[in-house]
């Protein structure tokens, strides 16, 4: 019987399990390997790590949290979930652990526009975030490829950052090539644009199988709906990370910072409930 089971080693599982760890507390994290921005080399906007490579930021996770022996960690899929009269039970390895608390930590899944070239940049000269890469292209023209109602808003963002922005529905770009010095945007006229970076808003889903499995629920935005603490709407279920929406924010926030904020408040509130019980 574990006090609390996390799925998922990213930032938000990582610091969640930290957490429990220096609280003594049985946990296991599950992670099967597959992180949201796995191609990204220099992580950016995180106090005292900027700039690092988030390969590094959870070997230095994993590494620290080695020291706490009530966390064990395992790499692996969870396939499933269930609820039961006194917790839940995950399924991983062929194997059913008991545990009374989950924490999901399961991120979301990205669907780059469909032009050709851009997923080769994605995480580098291609990016979906300008506070977590756009003074990478400070003083050299970027491009704002997207047709959304945010498009406006985004180059409005980059101005003081960029020496110009080019806004381009991404139905207009044929392909993207890199360039020695960043990428060239061949255009639907027959022209072309040299720009220092790129800018997409991917269209991004909750990695959902246990979410719906356990019924939880969502805001608009397709996040699962939580509380500050990461508290959802089924008893002893909690979500963090890009995953999670507490109600009090307009969307879910999508950084390292708020990531390992929500896995922390998430681990308190289960240390809390346990207590209580
Ligand atoms: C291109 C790009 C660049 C970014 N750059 C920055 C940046 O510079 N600065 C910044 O602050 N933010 C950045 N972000 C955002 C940041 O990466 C995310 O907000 C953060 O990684 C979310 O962490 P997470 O723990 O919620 O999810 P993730 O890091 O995506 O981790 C999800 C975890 O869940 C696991 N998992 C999923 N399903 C299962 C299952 N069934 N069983 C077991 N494990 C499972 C995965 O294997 C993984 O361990 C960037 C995002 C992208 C896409």
């Amino acid at each position: 019987m574990y006090d609390a089971i996390i799925i998922g080693g990213g930032p938000a599982g990582l610091q969640a399990a930290l957490t429990l760890g220096r609280m003594h507390r049985r946990t296991l994290l599950v992670d099967s390997g597959s992180y949201r921005n796995g191609t990204v080399r220099h992580a950016h906007n995180l106090l005292s790590n900027d700039g690092r490579d988030p390969a590094e930021l959870r070997r230095i996770g994993r590494a620290e949290i080695a020291a706490y022996d009530s966390v064990e960690v395992l790499d692996a899929a969870v396939t499933a979930v269930t609820r039961v009269d006194d917790g839940l039970t995950v399924a991983v390895d062929g194997r059913l652990l008991h545990t009374s608390a989950l924490i999901l930590a399961t991120g979301v899944a990205d669907e780059l526009p469909a032009i050709p070239g851009l997923a080769e940049h994605w995480g580098d000269t291609v990016a979906n975030c300008p506070f977590c890469h756009g003074h990478e292209f400070a003083g050299r023209p970027v491009a704002v490829v997207n047709a959304s109602p945010h498009a406006a808003a985004l180059a409005r963002m980059l101005e003081p950052v960029a020496s110009e922005v080019f806004v381009v529905a991404p139905a207009d770009v044929r392909a993207v090539a890199g360039t020695t010095e960043g990428l060239r945007l061949r255009l639907a006229d027959g022209s072309s644009r040299e720009v220092a970076g790129a800018f997409v808003a991917p269209a991004w889903t909750v990695r959902g199988e246990i979410v719906d499995a356990l019924g939880l629920e969502r805001q608009e935005s397709g996040a699962v709906r939580t509380d500050p603490f990461g508290r959802t709407s089924v008893e002893g279920v909690y979500a963090v990370g890009d995953i999670a929406q507490p109600d009090h924010l307009p969307g879910p926030m999508f950084s390292l910072a708020a990531a390992i904020a929500g896995g922390q408040l998430a681990a308190a509130a289960v240390v809390q409930s346990l207590v209580a019980d």
